[in-house]
């Protein structure tokens, strides 16, 4: 990894160079909640100056950049006993500034399932290339658990990476994209102070975090706890709105839907994110559901999120931003319930 240092009024002039041929998205206010705390959201901006690199947290993820809610897969059309399929891919650039590092670490889970699986998503993997990220550093948000996932840093998965030095940046270079972005600015090599100080506001990071779980064994507490009375009380308040996985930056399920005109002329496929904890997400072909109740599909998400992913990928696939907590309007936290599971095993 290279290192340089950037005067913040030079990184503002990069960021100008890429808006004037790139779309780029940044977390931007858009106003405040009951308590006065602003809200930020991921959206395409038009100058540096809408950009607040200092925010907490996002509503939602930037997932909708790399997987969108909806999106068509393909379009075709029937003629003359053939038919012709238009698949379009996501070719123009775009570039995300200011993605924390949870965030990242949620990229590159995706990357694992979408990019280097089996069965890669070209869909996937052309928005994720054409996109140039620049990530930065900030204190603990506020219920924010990813520290005890290991999330709280990143050292991959990204172009550039911004480290707050007050009057200047502390950039870490992940990618040759990145290296080139910085070419013609006075980008400087780091010194023995630089580095002092970046350990220092590592340091006072890592010292603010409040929200801590233990998710050493975790994967083995879930399978024994399968029963568990915890998946009643936390499940019997689930309202199966699905908001969670909307906003979780790492949720991919999906369905998928084929319209065909009435005409029989063309057809479209259709693929939208879907929610483990939507009423009829294991329903089958003849009507049977597989978790009819609400417990149950609560328990599931939790297993994908801790056990399966693990067991596939070697990482659980929560990096604990806490989205999903802050947006459940049943109060289910992912912290109180993992914690709940724990002190089970514990009497
Ligand atoms: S946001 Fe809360 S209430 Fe809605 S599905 Fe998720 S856990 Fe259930
Ligand atoms: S499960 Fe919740 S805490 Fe974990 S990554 Fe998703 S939204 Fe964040």
């Amino acid at each position: 990894m290279l290192f340089r240092t950037l005067a913040k009024p030079d990184f503002k002039a990069l960021v100008e160079r890429i808006l004037a041929s790139t779309e780029v998205i940044g977390p931007k206010r858009v106003g405040t909640d009951r308590h006065g705390r602003p809200i930020h959201h991921y959206l395409p901006v038009e100058s540096f100056d809408e950009i607040d690199l200092d925010y907490e947290t996002t509503e939602f993820s930037a997932k909708t950049y790399f997987l969108p809610y909806k999106e068509n897969l393909c379009s075709y059309r029937f003629q003359d006993d053939d038919w012709r399929q238009e698949i379009r891919y996501r070719i123009q650039p775009r570039a995300i500034i200011g993605l924390h590092a949870c965030d990242i670490h949620a990229l590159i889970k995706l990357d694992k399932a979408l990019a280097r699986d089996f069965f890669p998503s070209p869909y996937y993997i052309s928005r994720r290339k054409n996109t140039f990220v620049v990530g930065i550093d900030h204190d603990p948000c506020e219920g924010g658990f990813c520290r005890s996932l290991g999330t709280d840093t990143a050292t991959h998965g990204f172009d550039l990476f911004l480290t707050d030095l007050g009057e200047r940046y502390f950039v870490a270079i992940g990618s040759d994209r990145g290296f080139r972005a910085l070419s013609g600015l006075p980008a400087a090599e780091i010194t023995e102070q630089d580095t002092e100080d970046y350990l220092r506001v590592r340091k006072r990071i890592a010292a603010g975090f409040k929200t801590e779980i233990n998710v050493q064994n975790l994967p083995n507490l879930l399978d024994i706890e399968f029963e568990s009375p915890v998946w009643e009380k936390w499940g019997g308040k689930c309202l199966s709105c699905g908001s969670c996985a909307m906003v979780c930056p790492t949720c991919y399920c999906y369905g998928v839907s084929e319209r065909v005109s009435m005409d029989f002329a063309s057809g479209a496929k259709t693929k939208q994110l879907y929610s483990c904890n939507l009423i009829d997400f294991a329903v089958v072909a003849g009507g049977h559901n597989f978790r009819p109740n609400r417990q149950t599909r609560l328990k599931y998400r939790y297993y994908h999120q801790h056990r399966g992913f693990m067991e596939a990928y070697d990482e659980p696939k929560c990096v604990g931003c806490n989205r999903c907590g802050r947006t459940c309007l049943a109060g289910i936290n992912p912290v109180e319930v993992i914690r709940d599971l724990q002190a089970e095993d514990e009497t």
